[in-house]
């Protein structure tokens, strides 16, 4: 029996407290553990991806075994030999940090997009109780409605982060005003009060999800079921690793776990593999960008603030924080 104990997220003093998991399901047959698979792919962004490379991990330390849950079958590898964990470290301590291929005619790292990027947490009235940091990461649902107001009465279009990223890869044209709203940590206040919200307005929005948050069943927190509707109703499910780490300073198979294992189960519950990360209290170091594009993650945002991207700076794309106290004023000061 191994036993898993959530970090906290982002600030928020409610997590769950800790999850017990045993190797036996609720049905009470026996569980394998699903093995983590790398896949090793070229970084040519926005084209069809041909792997390279493939290799399969298996997890054998610190973390719980890899729990995928699965309800479509992934596809199978041939299993490598444990001390391939040794070239696969080589391979991605090899790999530039900044390796997207441009496309003809892109003058890398000179063509820049102000494309604000919000970063929301909770969208619902903070509990009674709620401390200074609850109440800070918490934006009251009339609020979140009167900024979304705001921003359409103003001309502002929500596009997705794969927009952005075409914008440099593809050359994609932008809608005049375009902004991109992301809800961090996966609360079940996403589906029950955002979700609607957006959808009223004509709005789309990105879902950092922790992978066993969810797994963990704890009402706070989204359901598959939330997210798979969510997903088909055009809102877009990416990662925010798996238990929500510091994840710097982490072993190469530590970071596999965290990074792989949620993009699996995002693939398999919407049908969508995800391809941008949130890094879990805005902290990475070299070697979570590296491990990051090895499985094909094209940028990732962090708590940074700013709305000014590029191709280059994929990896650490800048946002703006919404806070419980932000006014329209602070919020068109900020775009
Ligand atoms: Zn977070």
């Amino acid at each position: 029996m191994l036993t898993a104990v959530f970090a906290t997220g982002c600030g928020n003093p409610a997590p769950p407290t800790s999850v017990t998991y045993s190797a036996t399901t609720s049905s009470g047959s026996t569980e394998t553990p699903q093995p983590i698979v790398a896949v090793f792919a070229s970084a040519t962004p926005a084209t069809p991806i041909t792997p390279t490379r493939i290799e399969m991990l298996t997890a054998t330390s610190a973390p719980a075994p890899a729990r995928t849950s699965s309800p479509v079958p992934l596809p199978t590898f041939t299993p490598m030999p444990m001390d391939d964990l040794a070239s696969i470290a080589t391979v991605t301590a090899s790999m530039p940090v900044t390796g997207a291929t441009p496309q003809p005619g892109h003058i890398m790292g000179l063509e820049q997009a102000r494309v604000p990027i919000l970063m929301y947490h909770y969208v619902s009235p903070p509990p009674v109780d709620a401390d200074k940091y609850r109440l800070d990461l918490s934006v009251k649902p009339a609020d979140f409605e009167k900024q979304l107001a705001y921003l359409s009465e103003n001309g502002y279009s929500t596009i997705s982060l794969y927009d952005l990223y075409g914008r440099f890869t593809l050359s994609a044209t932008l809608p005049a005003k375009p902004i991109i709203l992301t809800f961090d940590d996966g609360y079940r206040d996403a589906y029950d009060y955002a979700f609607p919200l957006l959808k009223k307005y004509g709005m789309s929005g990105t879902f950092f999800i922790v992978s066993d948050f969810i797994n963990s069943g704890n009402p706070a927190y989204l359901s598959w079921d939330m997210v798979k509707e969510m997903s088909a109703a055009g809102m877009d499910i990416e990662s925010h690793s798996r238990t929500h780490p510091d994840m710097r300073n982490r072993s190469v198979d530590f970071l596999v776990w965290q990074i792989l294992g949620p993009i699996e189960s995002i693939t398999a519950y919407t049908g969508k593999r995800p391809h941008f990360f949130c890094y879990p209290s805005g902290e990475y170091d070299d070697a979570v960008i590296r491990v990051l594009k090895s499985a094909d993650v094209w940028g990732a945002v962090t708590t940074q603030y700013g709305a000014l991207h590029s191709l280059d700076d994929a990896m650490t794309w800048s946002r703006i924080r919404m806070r419980g106290t932000t006014t329209l004023q602070q919020l068109a000061a900020m775009l």
